[in-house]
């Protein structure tokens, strides 16, 4: 039997250990975690066929982190959680149960812990199907009140037309996962005229089409895959057939969904800093200079500026790390909000970020530079008191090589003199690169 994959929420090692030991008995496959975030991410971007949760953590409790986990889209709404805690008191443990939690074990008698498991994996064997929102082409009532009877009774939704063109209405204004069209329909548009239409539109690539075509005719089956049907049933319909091509198709469009949503997760890491959701270093590196080759072709100004927090070690020193990341948190905001959609705003590294702006020449990089000083200055994250050096420089139009590393350098530069003036001010750089 496949195994059960397992996901425990506990931040004490001694408890794990515990929890570790009946899994092991279950032959469960489990990862531990210690913190509610750690947890979240996981489910959100893998599968678990179930969620272990101690009643407090490091950074939320655990009703809370079952409340988060609802809140995602996908299966997570259906996961079995379960809390392991010691805590007795009555309305903690209702609230689990309100939150989502669907058991609640103590962790000094695991038994029943061990006995649930027994169960999950007897349920895992009758795993609900893949179901789906349909919409159904077919003009013969008979034949359609069939069909739909019987994808409902597989728990799907289904929409039915016996219309091309309103069935294109519908599918136009909802998000259906699947479309089933018979070939003759009422009106003027036939089934293979849907299918085309609907795979004109590059967005509609993904969304699986079951075809019914007339028994025998493999010159019209050929014309519905070439068109960008996925499958066809023949007439007349055996109604497991359509089932079991209707769970296929669904089951395929959930696993490429998923798929599609991790790709996005992992390009979204790979150029963002998780910290404060700018751009990283990378990203800047990759994107920085063909902004500045659009600027050299079209001459259009281009600023930078470099953002160097002042002191900001004694805010860790005296404060903590946390407090210093809840600083640097709401500095990347504080630049996010006052940014373009066309500029880069990036954490550097550290303390430093760096933003470029397009279409904004030196004077302009100067009073934006000056307001956002202020703005920081007057933003006291955490209570605190904040306060940045700002270099700023202009790209040489007039100089083609002026590039990345030479407009950083000189704002780097500004940013350095600010620092040896006091602080707290900004400095723009007006000298020409190759002129020196
Ligand atoms: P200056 O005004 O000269 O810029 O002083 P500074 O203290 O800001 O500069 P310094 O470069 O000496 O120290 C930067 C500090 O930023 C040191 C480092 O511990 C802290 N830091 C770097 N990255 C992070 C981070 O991700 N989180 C937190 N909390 N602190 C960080
Ligand atoms: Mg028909
Ligand atoms: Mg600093
Ligand atoms: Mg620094």
């Amino acid at each position: 039997m496949q195994s059960y994959k397992v996901l425990v929420v506990e931040p004490s090692n001694v408890y794990q250990l515990v929890i570790q030991q009946v899994l092991e008995e279950h032959e469960c496959n489990s990862l531990f975690v210690r913190t509610g975030k750690e947890a979240k991410d996981l489910v959100e971007y893998s599968t678990f066929d179930l969620v272990c949760v101690a009643m407090e953590l490091r950074d939320m409790s655990g009703v809370e982190l079952c409340q988060q986990i609802r809140a995602i889209e996908g299966y997570t709404q259906t996961i079995p959680i379960v809390m392991i805690t010691t805590n007795e008191d009555n309305s903690t443990l209702e609230n689990a149960l309100r939150a989502g939690a669907n058991e609640i074990f103590h962790k000094n008698s695991l038994t029943k812990f061990s006995s649930f498991l027994t169960q999950q994996a007897f349920n895992k064997v009758f795993e609900p199907q893949v179901t789906g929102k349909i919409l159904y082409l077919e003009d013969s009532p008979s034949q359609s009140a069939l069909v739909t009877a019987s994808l409902e009774a597989q728990g799907h939704q289904v929409t039915h037309f016996a219309r091309g063109d309103n069935a294109l209405t519908s599918f136009a204004q909802n998000d259906y996962d699947l479309v089933l069209t018979d070939i003759f329909l009422e009106g003027s548009l036939t089934g293979l005229d849907v299918v085309q239409t609907i795979r004109c539109d590059e967005a509609n690539k993904s969304i699986p089409i079951l075809a019914i075509s007339a028994t025998g005719d493999s010159q019209q089956k050929l014309e519905l895959l070439r068109n960008g049907a996925n499958d066809y049933v023949a007439k007349p319909i055996i109604q497991e057939e359509v089932i079991m091509r209707v769970l296929n198709l669904l089951t395929t469009k959930k696993l490429l969904d998923e798929l599609e949503k991790q790709r996005k997760h992992f390009k979204e890491v790979a150029m963002k800093d998780q910290l404060t959701g700018l751009f990283n270093r990378h990203f800047l590196m990759e994107v920085g200079p063909k902004s500045i080759n659009e600027a050299h072709r079209h001459q259009h100004a281009l600023s930078m500026l470099v953002v160097d927090l002042d002191k900001f070690k004694i805010i860790n020193d005296t404060k903590g790390h946390a407090t210093g990341d809840t600083v640097l948190e709401s500095i990347g905001s504080t630049l996010l909000n006052s940014c373009r959609d066309e500029d880069i705003a990036c954490r550097f590294g550290g303390e430093e970020f760096v933003l470029v702006l397009p279409h904004c020449n030196l004077n302009d990089a100067q009073l934006k530079a000056e307001a956002l000083r202020k703005l920081i200055e007057q933003s006291k994250p955490a209570g605190l008191v904040v306060t940045a050096s700002i270099g700023v420089s202009s790209l040489f139009l007039e100089e083609s090589t002026d590039d990345i590393a030479s407009l950083f350098s000189r704002a780097d530069a500004g940013t350095y003199q600010a620092k040896a003036n006091g602080r707290n001010q900004v400095v723009v750089i007006i000298e020409n690169p190759v002129s020196k």
